[in-house]
């Protein structure tokens, strides 16, 4: 496990962000393309990856912050399936400019928060859930600034594991918001890839972007999610996924032409209870309708993220130079699909882009690794 003495935030909403470029798949126009993504926030932490050791603080803040961890009661731990949960936590002191702060991140685009594990003195950061229609938050809840997340236990994790084992009502600290990616107000067509919990951040990249829907603007999202077991996203229904042709029974037997009896899989009833997670897509989706498309991959049944479903999912993006291609995931998930991110004098980058969306060689999608 990588550790280090001291932790920065990627870049937290009160520091000033050194502006960087999103990764290309085209080669633009050196004028237009700095102009079009100099506003993306710097990505450069002194933590990540499998975290970092906290210096000890004493000051505390009622308000979430960057600089010093706030304290936070577990108000519910809610099992999503076998391996993830979905954790409220509630401030343990009421502080009426949290609202502010959350309000200012979720504007801004994805963020992160940073746990820590007190025994240990370590810290993980973990992505707050937005609101939707189909979240079981109360008014009051969300008034006194809730925050959720949707969490996977590794069974070997020391954090995921310590915040799966932790008793509802006790104490976790967390610091933050800190901007993962700044998403440009432009932006017309998000593409994001996403592995396992990284539907944490692509939730919230719909949020963000959805949210400044007007009259005329109506940003996309398209959402390609990979989980390695159905239970991970139970009641989930992909978009544009063409249903497999399956023989009919009758032309098994009797080898008649495919084209009179082969039959199309109806879509499946729906018997299985959706996850919350699945619930929060569709509750986007109703919400802004024909902006949102989400299909699913589930390594048990044998379906993946080819070229070919990244090819189509961009098909009905606009000409207009405002895409974004978002990947979040495990490392080897950014990785397979993206390249690695890269560490450098202390620094998460973003290293060269490579993996499946190189070698797509799309034109004039900007690409981020989260
Ligand atoms: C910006 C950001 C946002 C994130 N958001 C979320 C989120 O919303 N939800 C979520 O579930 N996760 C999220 N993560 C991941 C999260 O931060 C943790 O990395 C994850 O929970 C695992 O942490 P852990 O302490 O439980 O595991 P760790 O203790 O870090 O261990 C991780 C794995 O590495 C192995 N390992 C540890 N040390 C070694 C070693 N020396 N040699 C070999 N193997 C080793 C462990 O066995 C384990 O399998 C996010 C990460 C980032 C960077």
């Amino acid at each position: 496990m990588n550790t280090f003495s001291s932790i920065r935030c990627r870049s937290s909403l009160r520091a000033a962000a050194q502006p960087v470029r999103y990764a290309s798949t085209s080669t633009p126009s050196p004028k237009s393309n700095s102009r079009r993504w100099l506003s993306i926030a710097f990505v450069g932490a002194t933590a990540a990856g499998a975290g970092a050791y906290i210096r000890s603080q004493n000051t505390s803040s009622a308000t979430l912050n960057p600089d010093t961890f706030t304290k936070y009661s577990l108000v519910s731990r809610e099992p999503v399936s076998a391996t993830s949960s979905l954790f409220t936590l509630r401030p343990r002191q009421p502080s009426d400019s949290n609202y502010d702060v959350y309000e200012e991140a979720w504007q801004t685009g994805v963020w992160s928060v940073m746990f820590k594990q007190p025994q240990l003195q370590i810290g993980r950061d973990y992505t707050p859930l937005p609101t939707t229609a189909a979240t079981t938050l109360s008014v009051d809840d969300e008034n006194e600034g809730c925050l959720r997340f949707f969490i996977r236990k590794d069974p070997f994790g020391e954090v995921s594991r310590y915040l799966h084992t932790i008793a509802v009502g006790a104490e976790v600290e967390m610091r933050g918001p800190k901007i993962e990616c700044t998403i440009p107000k432009d932006t017309k067509d998000i593409l994001f890839i996403a592995g396992g919990t990284g539907i944490a951040p692509a939730l919230q990249a719909g949020y963000s972007l959805l949210s400044r829907t007007s009259a005329d603007h109506r940003p996309k999202i398209h959402i390609l999610w990979a989980n390695r077991l159905k239970d991970d996203c139970a009641g989930g229904h992909s978009d544009s996924l063409k249903p497999q042709p399956r023989r009919g029974w009758f032309s098994g037997w009797f080898g008649s032409s495919p084209s009179r009896d082969t039959v199309w899989d109806a879509p499946a009833v729906e018997q299985e209870p959706s996850s919350v997670i699945v619930r929060e897509l569709e509750a986007l989706k109703s919400q802004y309708p024909g902006q949102v498309t989400v299909d699913y991959y589930v390594d048990e049944e044998n379906t993946f993220i080819t070229k070919e479903a990244i090819r189509k999912a961009i098909e009905p993006a606009s000409e207009e130079a405002n895409k974004l291609i978002l990947v979040s995931g495990p490392e080897g998930f950014i990785s397979y699909m993206a390249g690695p991110k890269l560490w450098a004098q202390g620094q998460e980058l973003q290293g060269p882009l490579n993996g499946v969306i190189k070698q797509l060689d799309l034109k004039g999608w900007g690409v981020w690794k989260l």
